[in-house]
């Protein structure tokens, strides 16, 4: 497999190309508006076809590439079910899968930082948007956020994938750029918890601030990244 972490620096995010060294057919997993030029350019490079464009939520803290995307490579564009974004070509839910390629991606439904989180997963590693990052977790106070949800979604779900599975998250705000599921359960401090009630009383000691973005990603994404007329306010 050809595969390639790419970072957006504005917001933290990661965004992972993946390619069929056969059919050279590739995805992209949460890619950033802002940076599809150079996706573009990378895609050229490797000589690589994009094929699928997906998102693992409905992001807050950037603008998605799949609209774009699409219009510029004529990409299918995949979110899950539970996105009611009405612009992509594949909604996804639990146990669907999607790929390009020889490579397949798993769809794992794991609602907690937002109603509409899922991982995509391979044989050797998940893609955990904002579900699972490296000694964090996504935080749960938005966009029908649940933290009770989000205990049984990682503890059930996330960390039920073998010890050695790569983890390769949405975000990471330190540096580090992969984990497995059995260090993440080891030492990720948000996972120290032994009921879903502490793991929100923890999450709900947070008190973080909106991200910037916010009211404006959240409904350009759910258009792909388009631009949409956002209400007045009065
Ligand atoms: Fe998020």
């Amino acid at each position: 497999m050809i595969f390639r972490q790419l970072f957006d620096r504005e917001s933290s995010t990661y965004t992972y190309l993946l390619g069929c060294p056969d059919s050279r057919e590739a995805l992209l997993i949460d890619p950033v508006v802002a940076k599809v030029d150079d996706y573009c350019c990378l895609l050229e490079e490797l000589e690589l076809r994009l094929v699928v464009a997906a998102d693992t939520h409905v992001h807050a803290d950037h603008i998605t590439a799949l609209g774009a995307l699409r219009d510029r490579l004529g990409c299918v564009t995949v979110m899950g079910e539970r996105a009611h974004a009405a612009c992509v070509s594949r909604a996804v839910d639990d146990g669907d899968s999607f790929g390009a390629g020889t490579l397949s991606l798993g769809v794992l439904y794991t609602p907690g930082h937002t109603d509409d989180s899922y991982c995509f997963v391979m044989a050797d590693r998940v893609f955990t948007g904002d579900t699972l990052l490296i000694r964090g977790t996504g935080r749960c106070d938005f966009q029908n956020g649940d933290a009770v949800a989000a205990y049984h979604s990682l503890f059930e779900r996330v960390l039920a994938l073998p010890d050695e599975t790569l983890v390769y998250p949405g975000h990471d705000y330190r540096g580090n750029t992969v984990s497995t599921i059995g260090e993440e359960r080891r030492h990720n401090p948000r996972l120290q918890v032994r009921s879903a009630e502490e793991y929100a009383a923890l999450m709900a000691s947070l008190k973080l601030p909106s991200p910037a973005l916010m009211d404006v990603a959240v409904p350009a994404n759910r258009a792909c990244g388009k631009p949409v007329s956002l209400p007045l306010k009065l």
